[in-house]
């Protein structure tokens, strides 16, 4: 049999190789028993049991994962969503043939939204679907729970139900490299291809999986075999040696220090790492707590997972900065009951700063906090989305106001420095007219608002691109102007973890970087191969000369 190469787009980076599970999405079948009472039992069997999965998931999961698998449990607790299958099967339906089409009907339902934030719910309720029809066929107990498995999409819950642990691959014959699936695989190291095509049967068969090139090949000739494993012997002595660099400090070849900062959406990513190996924590993403609870965290409740950050930084006796995001809900991120409902382009709409200060109380509390922890060690607040100077002021006018009350209460708290991201291009071209005590560059959104090109949207992904020369021009005339005015400029999008695009980013000025934990040691031994004095190609070479 001769070998089959196939092309995809690259989710996630890295080899893998070995044999293709093939994930059925709702092929389950199952033999009815003909009995409407039994098929009443076997669904609400079924459904006992999909919750009972779905919660043991959420029970391990953290930030947006533990958020997405809180809203398939309300989902399959709240009766009505069964309501229609139940009927069904009363009328002489089979229980599988019933809760397809009644899930079939509410996800068409979904799917016609006008509000994005429902339409992306679309794919958890297929997830709830095919979870159950799986549990009705039996064929939950023999879904496989490792290795490298194919499909048309996969659900981020299936992916946190599989153990990744002995390594595996994802091939995807549909899918979005921005999807919630390729962030939780880059952030596990498991390579990823999407964009396959086909059917995912196709791909059944012993493969080899480049997921950094976006190629499958399928029943690869001895000679294609022997070339692979050259390669991930290399790849694993680079990553080895990289991983030896990894509590040293990273400087370009050149002799330039680049501090490597890290970015943290939950204080339980944290467990288990070394402080030393990095210079601080330049992003949490404070999302994750207003997502996971039933109910807005209250002041105690965030402070105390700030002073966990604080403390962490510094656990080893070394100072280091930690840098809190405010809330930045909205856009692809909406909290229910907190985010507007029913925005035409949600990433346009209230996020960010916008919703904070429209929601003063909610604000207030996250900043009462804020200034509590900052007495705990070197701590600095950033808002996201800011767009007019005004946004600074007002939050400083509050923060003054917190302090002063904390003050004449006798509680400890003082002024932290406040900074903004720069991910909206009117901050970015006006940033001389920004007060802030720092700039944090958010390359994902000011990417996505440079090219018009949505991250979340997978067919203009290669639009998306951070190394488009305006893109990198503009993150050069930040760093210049940071510079010029005498405050630090950094940058904490998923670009500064990137091996690819950090030379041009450090040729476009910058000098800290934040990025996801996992990223750090290949991203510091792109830093220690970076000569300064020999460039690294056109875009971020004329950005150099951008900074005017
Ligand atoms: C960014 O936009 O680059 C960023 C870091 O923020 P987020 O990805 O959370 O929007
Ligand atoms: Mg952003």
């Amino acid at each position: 049999m001769s070998e089959l190469r196939l092309q995809g787009r690259s989710a996630s980076p890295g080899l893998a190789a070995g044999p293709v599970v093939v994930l059925a999405a709702q092929t389950a079948v199952r033999q009815a028993t003909g009995d409407p009472v039994h098929e009443a039992e076997a669904l609400r069997t079924a459904l006992k049991a999909a919750a009972i999965d779905i919660a043991t998931l959420a029970e391990h999961a953290g930030g947006e994962a533990a958020d997405m698998l809180g809203f398939q449990l309300a989902l399959i607790e709240d009766d009505a969503l069964a309501e229609g299958a139940f009927d069904a099967i009363g009328a002489g339906i089979p229980a599988d043939h019933a809760w397809r089409a009644a899930l079939n009907a509410e996800i068409a339902g979904y799917e016609a939204a006008e509000d994005e934030y429902f339409r992306a719910r679309a794919a958890d309720l297929a997830d709830v679907r095919d979870r159950v029809l799986a549990e009705l066929s039996g064929e939950a107990a023999r879904a496989p729970t490792s290795g490298i498995v194919a499909a048309h999409d996969l659900p981020p819950s299936r992916f946190l139900g599989m153990d990744w642990s002995k390594g595996g691959a994802i091939l995807l014959a549909g899918g979005s490299p921005t999807s919630h699936v390729a962030m939780l695989a880059r952030s596990r190291g498991i390579p990823m291809i999407v964009g396959l095509g086909g059917d995912p049967a196709r791909l059944a068969g012993d493969v080899l999986v480049d997921g950094t090139a976006g190629a499958v090949v399928i029943d690869p000739s001895p000679e294609t075999r022997r070339a692979f494993e050259s390669r991930r012997s290399e790849d694993e002595a680079r990553a080895a040696a990289a991983a030896t660099g990894l509590k040293e400090k990273a400087v370009t070849a050149d002799g330039t220090p680049i501090a490597v900062l890290i970015n943290v959406a939950d204080p339980d990513e944290l467990s288990g790492l070394d402080p030393a190996i990095c210079d601080g924590i330049g992003l949490v993403r404070t999302e994750f707590l207003f997502h996971a609870a039933d109910a807005l965290p209250d002041e105690e409740r965030q402070y105390d997972v700030y002073r966990r950050l604080v403390e962490w930084a510094a656990s080893d006796g070394v100072p280091r900065t930690v840098t809190i995001r405010t809330l930045d809900a909205g856009g692809d991120k909406p909290i229910p009951g907190l985010t507007e409902d029913g925005e035409s382009n949600p990433f346009l709409g209230v996020r960010g700063i916008r919703l904070s200060l429209k929601r003063e109380g909610v604000f207030r509390v996250q900043l009462r906090a804020l200034l509590r922890a900052a007495v705990l060690g070197p701590l600095k607040v950033m808002l996201p989305m800011v767009t007019v100077p005004d946004e600074i002021e007002a939050t400083r006018r509050l923060m003054g106001e917190e302090l002063a009350a904390l003050d004449a209460a006798g509680v400890p708290a003082r002024q932290p420095a406040l900074g903004i991201m720069v991910e909206v291009p009117a901050a970015a071209i006006a940033i001389d007219d920004f007060d802030a005590d720092f700039f944090s560059i958010g390359s994902n959104d000011l990417t996505q608002y440079i090219t018009a090109a949505a991250r979340d949207i997978g067919n203009v992904a290669y639009l998306a691109d951070p190394l488009n020369p305006a893109v990198l021009r503009m993150v050069a005339r930040v760093a210049a102007r940071g510079a010029a005015l005498g405050r630090d400029v950094s940058l904490c999008g998923d670009a500064g973890g990137e091996p690819a695009i950090i030379p041009h980013l450090v040729a476009a000025g910058l000098r800290t970087l934040s990025m996801a934990p996992v990223q750090l040691a290949a991203a510091k031994a792109a830093i220690r191969a970076i000569d300064l004095g020999r460039g690294v190609g056109e875009g971020a070479d004329s950005a150099c000369g951008a900074g005017k």
